[in-house]
C-alpha cells in the first residue's frame, strides 16, 4: 500500500475515519445504480479498459488495448499519476504475463516428498479443502498463531483479511526487512516520518539531486525516472554516489565510485563539512533542530581527508559534490533511496542520509522533500491482530528489534526452525519468493521442513511453490478486480485495477481465492461482499464519486492540498522532541547510537570480492523472468567485473564463469561482463535469475542468483533489517 509520512496518515486517516464513523465498515447498499455500466471504451475492433499495472510495486495507471477481443497492448493512462501516460518497459511488457507459458493453470496437490515436484491436479474446492483442514488442525493442535502470513503485491489485502479474522497475528513482507524497511525506520527517528512509497521526492522542481546507492533509471521507479530524465534535461546538476559507473553516473556532474560499505563515512564527513564550512541551513535547524550542539561536537571528527581514506574517493571530489548540493539547498536532494538492506546497519545508514537532508533545510520545501498528501475514500480497514494473550513471533511489536514497526520474515523463520516463542506449523506464501528474497536460503528451507503445510499463491512456480504442499494459480492483474489503490503525492489519487481479459486456465483471482478460504474456515463474513464489483462500488460511491466514471477512467484525483511550505504547509515533527533529532534521545535510551557513527566493514577473504546487487529496468525481483516480452529483453544476468581484475583472472569477457562464495555455495553458470564500470574490489549483479524450478521452464537455470549466494548476512540491531552485501566471492572457470 502507498503511504505518506505517518504523521500525513495518521491525519488523513483520522478525517476520513471521522466522516464515516457513524456506518459500521461494511453495509452493502442495494447494488451500484451504475453497476451494469461496462468500462471499455471500443473503436474499429480495438477495446481500451483503464487499470493499474503490478508488473512492479509503483502500481502506474495504464490502459489496456484488446484487438478483436485479444489482449493487444498495454500503455499508460494519460490521467494517472504514477505514469503520466508512460509506462516503462516491464509495464509494456505486462501482455506477455498474460501468455507466460509458464503460468500455473490450476491448483496442485503435492503427492511425493516435499520438494520433490510431484503433484495432482485437483478441483479449487479440493485444494482449499485440504488448506482449510490442515489449518484447522494446526489450530487445534497449537493455536492461531502457529500459522504465519508471508505476502507481497495487492492482492495481499484479502489474505490478511481472512487470516486475521482467522486469529493469525504474524505476518511479515520481504518488502520491510529485504528492502526499504531500514530507510523509513532512519526517517522516522529523525523527522518523525518515514518516506513511504512512492518516495516524495520533488525532482520535478529540484535544482541537485544526490543518488548514493540508487541506480535510478536501472531501478525503474516510473514517474521517478520521468522527472529524473526531465532534471537531466534541465541540466541540474546530479551526483551519484556508487561503486559502479551506473547508467545514472553516466549523467552525473559528479561519480564518487565509492568503496562498498563506506557510505556512512562519505555523509559524516559531509555533514561535518556543511557545519564546519556554515553550508547548512541555520534557520531551519534554529526553528526545528534538536540536539543540534551534541551532534555537531558527534560529527566534528569526520574530515574529508578521513573519509577519503575510508572510501576511496578523493577529499577534493567529496568536497565539491558536497559544496555542490548544499549550495543549492533547499532545493537539493539527497534521495533517501529504497532498496537499503546492505550491512546491517542500514537504518542508521538512512538515518545519516537523512540528517543531511535536515541540514539542507529541505524537508517540506520544493524541490525538496514535500510531504505527500492522499484523498478521503470510505475505509475497509483490516480487523485487528487477534490479543491471543502470546506475543508475536514475526517481531512486527518490536518486542526483538524496538524500532521494528512491521513483522519481519526471518523472525518468522527462526521461529519456525526454533520453535520459540512457539511452533509455527503453517506458512500461507501470497506472491513472494522467499527463497530469492531472504538471506541463507538453507534456513529457508530447514524451516519448510519443520512445516504442516506450505500454501503458496502465485502466477507462476516460482522456487518456493516447488516445497510447497498445495499451490493456488493466482490471475494475473490483467485479469482480476482488485484492492482500491488509494496514493499518496503531490496530490492524492485512487486507481481502480479491472479485469481486462479472462484467466486463460482455471486460475483465480486472490480475493476469490481469500473469500471462498473464508467460507471453508467458517468465517465467510470476513469477507461479506458478492463480489470485487460489488465492494469497490459501494467504497467508491460512499465516498461520493461515481462508479460508472471511475471504470471508464480508472483514477480519480483528490483535492490538492499544501505538500510544502512555498504552498502554505506548516512544518510539524512527530518525534518525542516534536522537533528534528539531529541527535536522538530514544536511540541513546536504547543503548544505540544517538548519532549514527561509521564501524567499517569486514575486509574481503583472500581471493574474493565483495558481491554487490541491484536492478535491471526489464525486470522485477524473480518475478518475470518467464515473461517472454521481457526473457527476450534480458534472458539472464550478467556478473560484472572490472577489466583489470578480470585480466589479472583470466577472465574472458562473455564467457561463462559460476561464482562461489566464501562459503562454498557455488552458482549457475553466469556470463562474465568485463567494464572499467566497476571497481575492482567488488561484482556486481541483478538479483532474481538463476530461478532452480523446472516447472518455471522457460528461466530455468538462467544466469546466476545472488540471494542464493547471500548466505552470510547482518541483522540490523534497531529494526530487524538484514543484510545482502555482506558476501564474497570468486570464480570457477566453466571447461
Ligand atoms: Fe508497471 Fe513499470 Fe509502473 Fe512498475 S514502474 S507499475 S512495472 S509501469
Amino acid at each position: 500500500m502507498v503511504q505518506p509520512s505517518r504523521r500525513r496518515f495518521l491525519q488523513i486517516t483520522a478525517a476520513t475515519l471521522g466522516a464515516t464513523a457513524a456506518s459500521a465498515p461494511w453495509q452493502p447498499m442495494t447494488g451500484p445504480a451504475s453497476a451494469a455500466a461496462g468500462p471499455a471504451a471500443t473503436s474499429g475492433g480495438v477495446t481500451t479498459i483503464p487499470t493499474f499495472c503490478e508488473m512492479c510495486f509503483w502500481r502506474c495507471g495504464g490502459i489496456a488495448h484488446l484487438r478483436d477481443g485479444k489482449l493487444w497492448k498495454f500503455e499508460g493512462n494519460p490521467l494517472d499519476p504514477q505514469s503520466m501516460g508512460r509506462l516503462c518497459p516491464r509495464g509494456t511488457g505486462a501482455v506477455g504475463a498474460y501468455y507466460d507459458p509458464d503460468r500455473l493453470r490450476q491448483p496442485l496437490l503435492r503427492v511425493g516428498e516435499r520438494g520433490k515436484e510431484q503433484w495432482k491436479a485437483v478441483s479449487w474446492d479440493e485444494a482449499l479443502g485440504f488448506v482449510a483442514e490442515r489449518m484447522g488442525r494446526i489450530k487445534a493442535a497449537h493455536g492461531a498463531e502457529s500459522v504465519a502470513l508471508f505476502n507481497h503485491v495487492f492482492g495481499q489485502r484479502f489474505f490478511q483479511h481472512v487470516l486475521r479474522s482467522w486469529g493469525v497475528i504474524n505476518y511479515a513482507g520481504a518488502s520491510y526487512a529485504q528492502c526499504r524497511g531500514a530507510r523509513d525506520v532512519g526517517f522516522q527517528l529523525t523527522f518523525g516520518a518515514g518516506v513511504g512509497s512512492p518516495e516524495p521526492t520533488d525532482i520535478k522542481n529540484t535544482d541537485c539531486l544526490v543518488l548514493i546507492g540508487s541506480h535510478l533509471g536501472e531501478n525503474m521507479h516510473n514517474s521517478q525516472v520521468q522527472e529524473f530524465a526531465q532534471a537531466i534535461a534541465r541540466q541540474v546538476p546530479i551526483i551519484v554516489v556508487d561503486p559502479r559507473y551506473s547508467v545514472a553516473a553516466s549523467k552525473a556532474k559528479y561519480w564518487l565510485p565509492v568503496k562498498p560499505g563506506t557510505d556512512i563515512a562519505l555523509l559524516l564527513a559531509w555533514m561535518n563539512l556543511l557545519v564546519t564550512e556554515g553550508l547548512y541551513d541555520k534557520d531551519f535547524v534554529a526553528r526545528h533542530g534538536h540536539g543540534f550542539e551534541q551532534f555537531k561536537a558527534e560529527i566534528a571528527g569526520y574530515t574529508t581527508a578521513w573519509a577519503a581514506e575510508q572510501t576511496g574517493v578523493a577529499a577534493e571530489l567529496i568536497v565539491a559534490a558536497g559544496r555542490e548540493f548544499a549550495s543549492h539547498r533547499p532545493a537539493s536532494i539527497i534521495h533517501p533511496g529504497r532498496r537499503v538492506n546492505w550491512y546491517g546497519d542500514d537504518s542508521q545508514r538512512s538515518r545519516a542520509v537523512a540528517l543531511l537532508n535536515a541540514l539542507l533545510g529541505n524537508w517540506g520545501r520544493k524541490g525538496g522533500l514535500f510531504l505527500a498528501s492522499g484523498m478521503k475514500i470510505a475505509p475497509y480497514p483490516l480487523p485487528k491482530i487477534a490479543d491471543t494473550g502470546k506475543p508475536r513471533a514475526d517481531g512486527g511489536d518490536g518486542a526483538r528489534y524496538p524500532f521494528a514497526d512491521e513483522g519481519i520474515t526471518t523472525s518468522i523463520r527462526d521461529a519456525t526452525i526454533s520453535g520459540q516463542p512457539y511452533p509455527i506449523k503453517g506458512w500461507v506464501v501470497y506472491s513472494t519468493n522467499l527463497l530469492q528474497a531472504l538471506p541463507n536460503r538453507q534456513e529457508t528451507l530447514d524451516a519448510i521442513q519443520k512445516l504442516d503445510l506450505l500454501v503458496v499463491c502465485d502466477t507462476v512456480p516460482s522456487e518456493i511453490a516447488g516445497y510447497a504442499d498445495v499451490i493456488l494459480p493466482d490471475t494475473t492483474f490483467l485479469e482480476r478486480h482488485d484492492e482500491l489503490l488509494v496514493g499518496f503525492g503531490r496530490t492524492g489519487w485512487t486507481s481502480l485495477r479491472q479485469p481486462v481479459v479472462a484467466p486463460p486456465h482455471e486460475q483465480k483471482p486472490a480475493w476469490w481465492i481469500a473469500k471462498q478460504l473464508a467460507e471453508k474456515l467458517g468465517i465467510g463474513a470476513s469477507m461479506p461482499f458478492k463480489d470485487m464489483e460489488e465492494y469497490l462500488a459501494w467504497r467508491i460511491e460512499k465516498s461520493g464519486h461515481s462508479w460508472d466514471k471511475f471504470k471508464r477512467e480508472g483514477v480519480i484525483m483528490g483535492e490538492h492540498q499544501p505538500i510544502t511550505v512555498e504552498e502554505g504547509l506548516t512544518l510539524s515533527f512527530d518525534t518525542p522532541s516534536g522537533k528534528v533529532e539531529f541527535w536522538s534521545d530514544q536511540l541513546a535510551a536504547k543503548g544505540f547510537d544517538p548519532v549514527p557513527k561509521y564501524k567499517p566493514q569486514a575486509a574481503a577473504p583472500a581471493g574474493h570480492l565483495r558481491l554487490i546487487t541491484g536492478r535491471a529496468p526489464v525486470h522485477t525481483f524473480s518475478r518475470t523472468q518467464s515473461n517472454p516480452l521481457l526473457q527476450d529483453l534480458m534472458p539472464e544476468n550478467e556478473v560484472w567485473v572490472n577489466t583489470a581484475t578480470a585480466a589479472r583472472l583470466g577472465l574472458t569477457h562473455r564467457a561463462y564463469v559460476r561464482l562461489k562464495n566464501q562459503d562454498g555455495v557455488v552458482s549457475n553458470r553466469v556470463r562474465v561482463k568485463a567494464t572499467q564500470r566497476i571497481r575492482e574490489d567488488c561484482v556486481y549483479m541483478v538479483y532474481g535469475f538463476g530461478n532452480t524450478n523446472p516447472m518455471l521452464a522457460s528461466a530455468y537455470l538462467k544466469g546466476a542468483s545472488a540471494g542464493a549466494l547471500n548466505t552470510r548476512y547482518a541483522t540490523d540491531p534497531l529494526m530487524g533489517s538484514t543484510s545482502i552485501h555482506g558476501n564474497f566471492v570468486s570464480f570457477v572457470q566453466e571447461a
